[in-house]
């Protein structure tokens, strides 16, 4: 990649020290390093891949990631970047649109950008930031002291897959849905928490790619079981020639895997021929991944060991929007564990570090297990097809209020009545125990 990938000498099998260690560089790692660097931290940028690389995702910023992004200092305004005003959402043969809202603490739109551009633009921003950056890197496990404390990790380096030991006394899991890191400490995947699936694949379409709007279906069928699908399909516009169409569920236990290749054939055969979603017209096959939600994992601090993004199950359950969440953790992370370098290893720092769990609780612990219940009881039994019905698709206000609880787009204090109305709604979810 561009940015010096910089592995470690060869033979170095010594290894580095830096005062943090991230594992992953995709959206949580990246921006965990950029904050960490920005800090005054030396920081070791742990990504077992090169740059640019893919990742499977619907590419869709919501205007809190766009928020995320202006406070890290990504140029949106640069070439590449594609502005979505707001959603369509269709249903049973209507559609509506919803501009983001306008007047609340966040921009007023949206960006698309394949992930192959915008993973390789945040690491690059990490790397300017002051990050060691090491690409080809695979980290393998955590390095514990006595106390089972994490001080480090392993890994493998290059091709010849070298291996390497990486310490320092804080280490950010920040490597996705695999969540190694965290895994081999001990903390496993609530399961009982919510995991739903998602497929993606490009198109080129004239037709759609400029679309102002993310498209969004809610009254897909799976074309294994015959009902509802358990989620939604998205056609969103990137500008550049092609669109990123996918689709996703939470399956209930009772109703078994979904079946995502049958279920998108037969939303595609529905969709008009002057689209071009056909066969001739694809960009790359269809890829599918898992997507860890509602706090899926916990505690996310322990043992000198945060867990940022998907490694901590942090996807929204009421969207499945996971970059905002991943970036928005990473910085609270990072400036929790900059606080709680500033004191003397032991008791104190520990109390530090521990002050991030509870911030993510703080911010969305509540949401969060209003959605994880919703996700039980509504999406992954029916979808999303009760909540679009006709009522609330003549409803500007229900549109609007519905809009801003799946996409997490409330301000507080409140902007308007849909604020006060859904902050208020949320408050009086009980707040749990410290693991909920
Ligand atoms: C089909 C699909 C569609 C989606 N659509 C959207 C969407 O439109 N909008 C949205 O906001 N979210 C979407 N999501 C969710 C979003 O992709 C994730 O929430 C987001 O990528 C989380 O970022 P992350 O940095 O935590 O993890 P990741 O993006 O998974 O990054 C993890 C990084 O760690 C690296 N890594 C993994 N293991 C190791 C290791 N052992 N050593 C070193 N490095 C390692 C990986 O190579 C990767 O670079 C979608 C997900 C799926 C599956």
């Amino acid at each position: 990649m561009s940015t010096q990938p910089q592995t470690p000498e060869t033979g170095d099998t010594a290894g580095e020290e830096a005062q943090v260690v991230v594992v992953g560089a995709g959206p949580a790692g990246s921006t965990a390093a950029v904050f960490l660097a920005r800090a005054g931290l030396d920081v070791l940028l742990l990504e077992k891949g090169d740059f640019p690389r893919d990742k499977v995702c619907g590419d869709g910023l919501t205007p809190r990631g766009v928020h995320q992004l202006v406070k890290m200092g990504i140029d949106i305004n640069a070439p590449g970047w594609n502005r979505s005003r707001g959603m369509r959402w269709v249903c049973g043969g209507r559609e509506v649109l919803i501009d983001w809202p306008s007047n609340g603490r966040y921009p007023d739109f949206g960006l698309t950008r394949s992930r192959h551009d915008f993973d390789h633009l945040l690491v690059q921003h990490a790397a300017d930031a002051g990050a060691r950056l090491r690409v080809g890197t695979k980290v393998t496990g955590p390095v514990t002291d006595r106390a089972g404390r994490i001080t480090g990790v392993t890994a493998e380096v290059g091709k010849d897959k070298r291996p390497v030991t990486f310490r320092a006394p804080v280490v950010i899991a920040a490597e996705g849905a695999s969540a190694r890191t965290a895994l081999a400490m001990g903390l496993e995947r609530d399961p009982v928490r919510p995991l739903a699936t998602a497929a993606r694949r490009y198109y080129r379409s004239a037709a759609r790619t400029d679309d102002p709007y993310l498209e969004l279906w809610a009254d897909l069928r799976c074309s294994r079981t015959g009902r509802d699908l358990p989620g939604y399909g998205w056609i969103f516009p990137l500008g550049d020639g092609r669109v990123n169409v996918g689709l996703g569920g939470l399956p209930h236990r009772k109703h078994g895997p979904l079946d995502l290749r049958g279920s998108l054939d037969l939303w595609l055969a529905r969709l008009p021929e002057e689209w071009g979603l056909t066969e001739e017209n694809a960009d790359s096959p269809l890829r599918s991944a898992a997507l860890p939600m509602g706090f899926n994992r916990r505690p996310q601090y322990s043992r000198g060991l945060l867990l940022v993004g998907d490694a901590g199950g942090m996807i929204s359950p009421w969207s499945g929007e996971g970059i905002a969440q991943a970036m928005e953790a990473a910085e609270v992370a990072a400036e929790t564990v900059a606080l709680a370098l500033t004191r003397p290893a032991g008791p104190q720092r520990e109390r530090a570090l521990g002050r991030y769990a509870e911030e993510m609780t703080r911010r969305w612990g509540r949401y969060y297990r209003l959605g994880n219940v919703v996700g039980d009881q509504v999406f992954s039994r029916v979808g999303y097809r009760p909540l679009l019905n006709r009522r609330t698709m003549a409803s500007p206000v229900l549109l609007n209020t519905l809009a801003r609880l799946l996409t997490h787009l409330t301000d507080q204090p409140a902007a308007d009545t849909i604020d006060s109305v859904l902050n208020t709604v949320v408050r009086l979810v009980p707040a749990g125990g410290r693991r909920r």
